[in-house]
């Protein structure tokens, strides 16, 4: 808690990001951005360790802030250096979403970096939002009308009354990794998977699969008309030069096979 208290001010939080890929064209067409920190003292932490800590002391609002300001002010950059533009996920914490100032915030950065609205899509988790939808559908709802788009992390993992789903104003489903382990082969992996794929496609929603570590696994989700994929198959979560190359070069003979 002590070091996490100064990893901002000591330039020690950095992001990665992760490719999301179009499953019918294998284009790029989205990426999320994902926190790191490597603390001068402790070393590099995982989020699964560090942001439940940030996020009972209330260090996460800054740090969330900064993590949305920084992925912008990136994808900003992208696209002066010439590349696509593709849609930014950033993760939203509960602490963040309470936030009165979330949604100033959110305008602030949209303004100060240049980012369009519609190029950033926040990610929730059901566990976060399901519970309250009183609370939460009026929070989400004015973030959307400000055009920025909405997904359901781990989406399976929580509580979610499927009645539920359709008063949130959201874009995007993300399939937990959990159910995608070991697809095709286990059956009920295979049936969850199924059935909210075609959930979502019924519900309008977008939905990414995520974990995706085998081609088998991507030849599945395929067949079943999911729209789109993230994991280790395709691409680690990579530090920013990484991914602009990774969308230079996979982009580019993206478009020579088409043209
Ligand atoms: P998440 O948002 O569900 O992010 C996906 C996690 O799955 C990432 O872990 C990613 O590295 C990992 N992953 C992606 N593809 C694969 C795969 O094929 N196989 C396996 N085994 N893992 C894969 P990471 O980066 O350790 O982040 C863990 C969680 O920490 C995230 O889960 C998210 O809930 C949270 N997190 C990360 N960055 C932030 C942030 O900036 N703010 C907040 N509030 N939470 C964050
Ligand atoms: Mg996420
Ligand atoms: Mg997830």
């Amino acid at each position: 808690e002590t070091n996490l208290r100064h990893a901002l001010e000591r330039n020690e939080l950095s992001l990665n990001y992760q490719a999301k890929l179009d499953l019918k064209t294998r284009a790029i067409t989205g990426v999320e951005a994902l926190l790191r920190w490597n603390s001068r003292y402790l070393g590099s932490i995982t989020p699964t360790q560090f942001i439940p800590i940030a996020e009972e002391t209330g260090l996460i609002v800054p740090i969330g802030r900064w993590v949305i300001k920084t992925a912008c002010a990136q994808n900003v950059s992208w696209q002066q250096q010439g590349l696509p533009p593709v849609c930014m996920a950033v993760n939203l914490s509960l602490r963040q979403l309470m936030n009165e100032n979330l949604l100033q915030d959110i305008e602030t950065t949209l303004k100060e970096t240049g980012m369009l609205p519609n190029l950033l899509e926040l990610e929730v988790t059901e566990s976060m939002v399901m519970h309250n939808p009183a609370h939460f559908i009026p929070i989400l709802s004015k973030i959307k009308n400000i055009g920025v788009r909405l997904a359901i992390d781990d989406f399976g993992t929580g509580y979610s009354s499927l009645a539920q789903i359709k008063n949130f104003p959201i874009d995007t489903i993300k399939v937990d990794r959990s159910f995608i382990r070991n697809l095709p082969q286990d059956l009920e992996n295979k049936a969850i998977t199924e059935a909210i794929i075609v959930m979502g496609k019924n519900l309008s929603l977008t939905v990414v699969a995520e974990g995706v570590e085998t081609k088998e696994q991507e030849n599945f989700l395929k067949e079943q008309v999911c729209d789109e994929m993230q994991g280790f198959y395709f691409s680690k979560p990579v530090e920013p030069e990484s991914f602009a190359e990774l969308l230079r070069t996979h982009n580019d003979n993206f478009k020579n096979q088409f043209n």
